[in-house]
């Protein structure tokens, strides 16, 4: 008899788009193959956790059933494409949405895709979630693939909920009148990290051209082919696309972006600042008349637990109204497509399973996100998703007593500097160093228009929430009408930041 080696199974699940079917079919399987709870990911995807070896072939033929997949979930490939998942039915997002598939099918991986079905389903043919022809050929990755994983997303200048500026690649819509006519190009943006190697760091995307919605495919093409023979393949851990355009610079970026691989002269992006990120929480009016109800979901975990019924209590709704299941790259769940008749079945639904409604969580905890970490990722310095929740609490009693608490500062937390939640984005971030020990960060943004900065390294836990106490003191009596704590700490002499920060307790 073997170990009973325990895995983690990541769905590729472009724009986080599911069934009412498909999410109970992933419901079933976390239950009789993985810990009994479902991860919602950053990048609007979902872990099962805790599948043990003798069980993968189930759990992945029971995700390929339910016409989904896992094949491309990971490794140096486009990974899972990021969209707003609101279903409000509008035209912009309705285009954006129907892009991300597109960019998502046509990216994804087909030299393996045999061996997939040969491995995990017995060779058997099973209608592919992902319309690409079963070949050897690779057109667009080539014989070696990409020097790394490659991030893409889509976004709104008024609703960044997908963090755009984090990724490789991102496409901001360009809307007049209320129609999508363009979208500016994006590129180079990255979150992770190595200590230890100070020619590695976070980066914000840099906007490169403009391009047509028929475009955007091709666009996405030839950026990721441009990342393909450019890309540092001989220090992984440089080997993302952010430092091509960081050590090349914009303008050689774009030169050789359309010289060699867009083959056109570039159209300037059109001017459109980032101006909010909307969690899509509450019951909203879709276009079709039909309702959404977007939920909070505590570190992406849904679980059940004391009074907080959470898994069982979606189940009862999904299984009850038949609603359509989004998820956001913010970790939250939208369920959609609901009748107005069937919004009383789904409160009382929410009430009798102990689901919190948003409106009722204090706005620190709806901002925060954590990545799995211990016990999960192995590559964890420390804990995260576990440990982020009695930092909120600590933090929601802070503000309370000085009278923030209707704040929405964002507040992330990783269990190393990969950088799985995007924290060097957010207002706070804290990055696992070791032990019990974070390093922490402030002065992003809560719409993700600016990097953080290092406060200080290697704080204990129990430190964290005093030393941002000072802060959060400070900031209430110095902020300009209106001002986020995020922009406070960017304006603010870091020197003073950390001397407040030092005086409470050190
Ligand atoms: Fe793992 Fe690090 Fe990513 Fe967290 S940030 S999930 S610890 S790789």
């Amino acid at each position: 008899v073997g170990k009973a080696y325990m895995f983690m199974i990541r769905l590729k699940l472009p724009g986080g788009k599911l069934t009412a079917d498909q999410y109970l079919a992933i419901d079933d399987l976390a239950a009789r193959y993985g810990n009994g709870t479902l991860r919602l990911t950053t990048r609007q995807s979902i872990q099962l956790h805790g599948v043990l070896k003798v069980d993968l072939k189930a759990t992945i033929a029971g995700i390929n059933e339910a016409l989904l997949s896992t094949l491309g979930g990971c490794g140096d490939v486009n990974r899972n494409v990021v969209c707003c998942p609101a279903p409000t039915g509008d035209p912009v997002r309705t285009q954006m949405q129907a892009l991300a598939d597109a960019v998502a099918a046509h990216l994804a991986p087909h030299a393996g895709r045999q061996a997939y079905h040969e491995l995990w389903l017995n060779g058997e043919k099973v209608p592919d979630p992902v319309a690409v022809p079963v070949e050897e050929a690779e057109p667009v990755y080539g014989a070696v693939y990409l020097p790394r994983k490659f991030k893409t997303a889509f976004a709104l200048p008024e609703d960044n909920c997908t963090d755009l500026l984090a990724h490789c690649l991102g496409f901001q819509a360009v809307v007049e009148g209320g129609q999508p006519v363009g979208y500016n190009l994006f590129a180079g943006g990255g979150q992770g990290q190595t200590n230890s190697k100070p020619d590695t760091y976070p980066l914000l995307a840099q906007p490169i051209c403009r391009v047509d919605p028929d475009e955007v495919v091709a666009a996405a093409e030839a950026v990721v082919r441009l990342f393909r023979d450019h890309g540092n393949r001989a220090d992984r851990k440089r080997a993302r696309l952010k430092y091509v355009l960081h050590d090349w610079g914009v303008e050689r970026f774009r030169q050789v972006f359309a010289r060699d691989y867009w083959k056109r002269p570039l159209r300037p992006p059109v001017e459109r600042p980032i101006t909010g990120a909307d969690l899509h929480h509450g019951w909203h009016r879709q276009r079709d008349g039909k309702w959404f109800l977007g939920l909070s979901v505590e570190n992406g975990r849904v679980k059940d637990e004391g009074a907080v019924r959470l898994r069982s209590g979606l189940r009862a709704i999904v299984s009850r109204v038949r609603c359509t299941v989004r998820l956001s790259a913010q970790q939250d769940a939208l369920l959609g497509d609901i009748a107005a008749g069937d919004r009383p079945v789904v409160d009382a639904l929410l009430s009798e399973y102990g689901v919190p409604r948003p409106e009722t969580l204090p706005m620190v905890r709806k901002w925060s996100m954590a990545c799995p970490a211990i016990p999960t990722c192995g590559l964890a310095l420390t804990e995260s998703e576990r440990a982020l929740p009695g930092v909120v609490t600590q933090l929601e009693a802070a503000l309370a007593r000085l009278g923030l608490a209707g704040e929405p500062i964002s507040v992330r937390m990783t269990g190393c500097p990969n950088g799985c939640a995007r924290p060097f984005q957010s207002e706070v971030g804290l990055v696992g160093r070791g032990g019990t020990k974070y390093t922490l960060y402030v002065g992003g943004d809560v719409f993700g228009r600016r990097l953080n900065f290092e406060l200080e390294d290697s704080v204990p836990i129990e430190r964290i929430v005093p030393k941002l106490a000072a802060l959060f003191a400070a900031f209430k009596g110095e902020r300009s009408p209106g001002e986020t704590f995020g922009n406070y700490c960017a304006r603010t002499d870091v020197e003073r930041l950390r001397q407040l920060a030092a005086g409470a307790g050190g």
